[in-house]
């Protein structure tokens, strides 16, 4: 069973890229589940078309500690098993609690089950802060993908998730699998998001192109894949997930100091 942990900075397309990544190696036949690590809750809603997933928080609130697998994990598109965590409300408390709440309770009732083929955690935020990193520090993901494109902020953010993940990979068996590029159209951004995964010791493992159609398949509470089997985009999301299927490049990512980042942004005229 492979473990993987999504990070990047908000908005920069996580849960997107996620489900349909998600959606396409269940395409494959791949037996996969993905727990929603986020408040925001919303990393299934294409997997169960737009039903919505009763978090791990709410569901303990509202019935006390005896629950049922089938009221925290819901089989989606695919057959893929969906798990949304649930937060705190906005400024109250930790997410990271969430995540440690519901790994132990999916663990207590036999949801990490030997035929599984992967387990993705959706992770919010741009930092691998005590909370954010529960994935990794509970000893459940290993394998690291980042999600970022050529806009300064989420260069930046790539770069110090790169710093957090370093700390737990030289403690333990962690480690980068790679980058994702999630355009944003920025010029040259392939060239540089090559350069940069090239620089931290890692590759980029799969440039993804911005494409409305995505924002149709989201409107319709469906991914890619499923919204329109046979579209481009929904092609590169099968390519991404082959690349993933096939990877065999881990390793314990070297960040950049600010000044490297600047100089790297400078060379592809990001920053002037
Ligand atoms: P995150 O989970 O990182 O916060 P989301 O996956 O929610 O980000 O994506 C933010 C928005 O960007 C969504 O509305 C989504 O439709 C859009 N988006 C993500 N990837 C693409 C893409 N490749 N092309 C066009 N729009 C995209
Ligand atoms: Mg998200």
């Amino acid at each position: 069973m492979r473990q993987i942990a999504i990070y990047g900075k908000g908005g920069i397309g996580k849960s997107t890229t996620s489900q349909n990544t998600v959606a396409a190696l269940g395409e494959m036949g791949r037996k996969v589940m993905i727990v929603g690590c986020d408040p925001k809750s919303d990393s299934t809603r294409l997997m169960l078309g737009g039903l919505a997933q009763r978090t791990v928080l709410d569901t303990l609130r509202e019935e006390g500690d005896d629950v049922d697998l089938d009221e925290v994990m819901k089989t989606g598109s695919f057959g893929v098993k969906c798990v949304e965590s649930g937060g705190p409300e906005p400024g109250v408390g930790c997410a990271g609690r969430g995540i440690i709440v519901s790994i132990g309770l999916l663990e207590n009732l036999g949801a990490y089950e030997d035929s599984l083929d992967y387990v993705f955690y959706d992770v919010l935020g741009d930092v691998v802060c005590g909370g954010f990193a529960m994935p990794i520090r509970e000893g459940k993901a290993k394998e690291i993908y980042i999600v970022a494109s050529g806009e300064m902020m989420a260069l930046y953010a790539a770069n110090n998730i790169c710093k957090g993940v370093r700390k737990y990979a030289e403690a333990g068996d962690v480690r980068l699998g790679g980058i994702i590029c999630n355009s944003r159209q920025v010029e040259n951004e392939k060239g540089l998001l090559e350069a940069f995964s090239k620089k931290l010791g890692t590759q980029l493992i799969k440039f993804l192109p911005r494409d409305n159609i995505v924002q149709r398949a989201e409107i319709n509470r469906k991914t890619v894949i499923e919204y329109d089997m046979d579209a481009e985009q929904a092609a590169h999301y099968r390519e991404l997930a082959e690349n993933i299927d096939n990877n065999d490049m881990f390793v314990i990512p070297n960040p950049m100091t600010q000044p490297e980042l600047e100089s790297l942004m400078m060379e592809f005229g990001i920053l002037d």
